[in-house]
């Protein structure tokens, strides 16, 4: 388990509402969400970033895209969401703790990027 913040949501030391929580990752809400929906996928192995992610971590990675599928149906957004990760502090990442931010609940399409 990681120290950063989200190593103690899972861990429970920091209490959170779990949207989702499988054996391999949990979803919770953001606390600064930057659209109507605004949710964390996040893996319960404390990966620092996405280029830290070895061989040994290919399944855990398809895991979690399968679970963003899942956790985007709960949320009744499977047809319209966007899939962020942000890897690296150039790459605006803060938390070292690998997630993934599902954003949803505005209209994308006109969006440049
Ligand atoms: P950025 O802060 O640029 O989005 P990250 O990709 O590392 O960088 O995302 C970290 C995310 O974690 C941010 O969207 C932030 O609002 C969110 N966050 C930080 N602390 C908490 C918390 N206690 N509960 C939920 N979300 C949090």
């Amino acid at each position: 388990m990681s120290d950063t913040i989200f190593g103690k949501i899972i861990s429970g030391e920091i209490p959170s509402e779990f949207l989702y929580e499988d054996e391999h990752c949990i979803a919770i809400n953001d606390i600064n969400p930057q659209a109507p929906i605004h949710v964390l996928v996040i893996p319960k192995k404390a990966i620092p970033r996405l280029v830290d992610a070895g061989a040994d971590d290919q399944e855990l990675l398809g895991h979690l895209m399968l679970a963003v599928g899942k956790i985007a149906a709960q949320l009744g957004v499977a047809d319209a969401f966007r899939l962020v990760v942000n890897n690296g502090e150039g790459g605006g990442q803060t938390v070292f703790h690998l997630h993934l931010h599902i954003l949803a609940g505005t209209n994308f399409a006109e969006a440049s990027i």
